[in-house]
């Protein structure tokens, strides 16, 4: 079963009033509990692909499924609501807030969910010591390592259990060795959450074997 589906998706920006087509007819599906890398060189489309996937953005044409549900032209609440109930972010810079504690950057998803904070606490726990880092709960994202900062973003996109994890070159800031043991990390959430997981990279060396690739060249799928 696909958890997405999109089909015959363009999207084009107008810039200085010249047309820059970034995708081109581009059709394809996320299989639920799977990873699925997005690959293709800088420029070919991918950032784009990910944010209609995950409605930050719109295509121009073409349909966007997710959950079974057309999700193509929601208003920007709908978006919104629907983000924030389905979908997890993970970003290559992130995008921790600095001036909170690790704990409290990974309970920031929930303040509007559980009111209760010592239940907030024991869940950003729990997803905390899920990527190995319960011990760092009151440190700052400026006192640990690129690679603990990301595994913190990884604990916070999980700690609402979105369906679907999406990760836009997570490991573009990271060196070889922990760039591989981010996307091992990622791609052992999908069984241990019960999410399917959606990277985008450009470093082909990272994909992991068995999954599922789509390969973006010049906006269309190759
Ligand atoms: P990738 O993620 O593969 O590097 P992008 O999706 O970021 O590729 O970009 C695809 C193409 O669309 C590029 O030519 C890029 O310059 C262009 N593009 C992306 N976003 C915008 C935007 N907001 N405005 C204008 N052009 C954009
Ligand atoms: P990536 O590293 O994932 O390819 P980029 O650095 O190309 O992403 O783009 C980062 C952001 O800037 C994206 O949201 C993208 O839509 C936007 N963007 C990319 N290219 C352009 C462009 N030529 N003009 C305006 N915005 C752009």
């Amino acid at each position: 079963a696909s958890v997405v589906r999109f089909n015959n998706i363009c999207k084009s920006y107008t810039m200085d009033r010249v047309e820059v087509n970034a995708l081109l007819d581009v059709s394809g599906e996320i299989a639920r509990r799977e990873t699925t890398f997005i690959t293709g060189p800088s420029g070919s489309g991918k950032s784009t692909l990910l944010n209609i996937m995950g409605l930050i953005d719109q295509p121009t044409s073409g349909e966007l499924i997710i959950l079974d549900q057309d999700v193509t032209n929601l208003s920007d609440k709908a978006a919104a609501d629907f983000r924030s109930e389905h979908i997890g972010f993970i970003f290559q810079s992130f995008n921790l807030i600095p001036v909170l504690t690790v704990g409290e950057n990974v309970e920031f998803p929930l303040l509007r969910r559980i009111k209760s904070a010592s239940k907030r606490r024991e869940k950003a726990k729990q997803y905390l010591d899920a990527v190995g880092l319960a011990d760092l709960f009151d440190r700052r994202p400026g006192e640990i390592s690129g690679g603990q900062r990301q595994r913190v973003a990884i604990a916070r996109a999980l700690v609402t259990e979105p369906t679907l994890i999406i990760a836009d070159e997570p490991t573009a800031n990271l060196d070889s060795q922990t760039s591989r043991e981010i996307i091992a990390l990622l791609d052992h959430m999908k069984s241990e959450f019960d999410t399917s997981v959606v990277i985008c990279t450009h470093d082909t060396s990272l994909i992991t074997q068995g999954s599922a690739t789509i390969n973006i060249i010049d906006g269309r799928t190759a």
